[in-house]
């Protein structure tokens, strides 16, 4: 799908770019052996090296690098085996060495590409520049005191992975689509939680317009630390339409960081960006070059788990669902297992569809999740088995549902206890038709004297006698012949 800002005048396009900075999920941090757990009060997880005390040395964190290495896999990305930490220097209060150890020239991760699904059916790869690793910096809070600031070092030196991609997207729903994607990956791999409102996943984007058909770039605006995905497409989006608006009215875009304000919807100017872009990299004296082997790599690759994609193509051919069906099942990994539980031995597609009709109506509107559900996997197998063999119609089925819902009971012992099944005995069946075609005469006369519509008007009495309970197909049989 084209996405394009059409003016009187011009035809635009954007051009964005991401920077996805994501929390490794680890126990301790990166270059320090202090907790990560967040939410403890404040300065609780603080060792002298996250304060910037003289004299201490970093140690990196294994699991870190480990971590960093299976997304890069889970991104189709290369892993290099070199990769080189270094300095960013800048002064910040929430940054008391005065640098921040990150990876500039040699990052851990190089080129990777992400497949993205879109609204229309189509899907895109989105090109990954690389991956490099660094520390966190401490949390600034500005609004707790009109005249001071106070900064909390738990976040100082946990582990990042920074996520840079290509220049690829054209939409904003392009950039929701990766960064939902993306997410989603993470969280299969288990190495960022991916809460972007906690602030373990955060947005940057890149953003530049211009004229469809123009190859060369025009100056671009970076947003910083957008926290959610609603609000980075609302961001590209916006920026995109202001920079459009000063191009058609003779003026020119400054390269500038922007940061986005919720309330209004708009990007907000901070800075040039020329002022501040010097930040004196090099090599980290500290730390020694980072070098992997193949059997390290080998064995994290042998580790990883099946991701989306490979699941969804899996329960197409496997189950036999919809590509749509399958992306909503496959995006976290807990709906997949869930489903993959249920569907085992069953009909998949059918088991497909009550999940996403009536279990997911149910947990929205309850604010529950598949892991507090009162409705179990086996149990929606079972169901599925019930209507499939027979035993109940679909229709009962329906309120056999709800009843799981709200008393936690296997379908089975519901269907008996209420008298549920399906009458396929059609010599009880033939005995309610009768009863039907006897007590209502004038019908009977009306259907014989040609006014074969009310067909169907009989099957519904039949069905009604019955309460829901006869076979259809067996009534509709039976009406035929005595009808006929
Ligand atoms: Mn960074």
């Amino acid at each position: 799908m084209t996405y394009t800002i059409k003016t009187t005048q011009n035809e635009w396009e954007i051009v964005c770019g991401l920077e996805i900075h994501c929390q490794i999920i680890s126990k301790s941090k990166i270059f320090s052996a202090a907790s990560t757990e967040f939410g403890d009060d404040a300065n609780e997880n603080v060792s002298f090296i996250d304060a910037g005390m003289p004299g201490m040395l970093p140690v990196l964190n294994k699991e870190c690098v480990r971590q960093a290495v299976k997304t890069g896999l889970g991104l189709n990305a290369q892993i290099n085996k070199y990769s080189v930490f270094s300095r960013k220097n800048y002064f910040y209060a929430d940054q008391p060495n005065g640098y921040q150890i990150t990876q500039y020239e040699y990052p851990i991760v190089g080129k990777g590409s992400v497949k993205i699904e879109l609204a229309d059916g189509t899907s895109k790869d989105i090109g990954i520049t690389r991956i490099h690793i660094e520390q966190d910096a401490a949390k600034s809070i500005h609004d707790l005191n009109p005249k001071k600031s106070y900064i909390d070092f738990n976040r100082a030196g946990v582990g990042l992975m920074e996520i840079v991609t290509e220049p690829d997207f054209r939409s904003p729903e392009e950039a929701g689509a990766f960064l939902k994607k993306l997410r989603s990956i993470v969280r299969y791999l288990g190495t960022c939680d991916g809460n972007m409102d906690e602030g373990s996943m955060r947005c940057d984007a890149s953003v530049s317009v211009r004229i469809k058909g123009e190859q060369k770039m025009r100056e671009r605006a970076e947003i910083k630390n957008v926290n959610s995905v609603k609000f980075a497409m609302q961001a590209i989006e916006n920026e995109a339409k202001r920079q459009v608006e000063i191009y058609e009215s003779g003026g020119t875009v400054q390269q500038q960081t922007c940061r986005f304000d919720q309330t209004t919807g708009q990007t907000k100017f901070m800075r040039l960006k020329e002022y501040a872009d010097d930040y004196r990299y090099f090599p980290e004296p500290d730390l020694p070059p980072l070098i992997l082997t193949d059997e390290y790599i080998e064995g994290i690759k042998a580790e990883m788990v099946e991701l989306p994609d490979a699941k969804k193509e899996r329960f197409i051919k496997e189950f036999g669902l919809s590509s749509y069906d399958a992306d909503l099942l496959t995006d976290s990994i807990e709906t997949a297992d869930f489903f993959e539980k249920a569907a085992k031995g069953h009909d998949g597609k059918k088991v497909a569809n009550w999940i996403l009709g009536d279990l997911f109506a149910l947990l929205n509107a309850n604010k529950l999740t598949l892991e507090t559900s009162p409705v179990t996997p086996s149990m929606i197998g079972e169901l599925v088995d019930l209507i499939t063999n027979g035993t109940i119609s679909g229709k009962i089925g329906k309120d056999v549902f709800a009843l799981m819902w709200q008393t936690g009971q296997e379908p089975a012992q519901i269907v008996e206890e209420k008298g549920l099944k399906q009458v396929t005995d059609s010599s009880a069946i033939e005995k309610i038709v009768d009863d039907v075609l006897a007590s209502n005469p004038d019908n009977l006369s009306a259907y014989r004297a040609g006014k074969t519509n009310l067909f169907g008007w009989f099957v519904g009495q039949v069905m009604k006698a019955s309460k829901g309970s006869a076979n259809p197909g067996l009534v509709n049989e039976l009406l035929k012949q005595k009808l006929g």
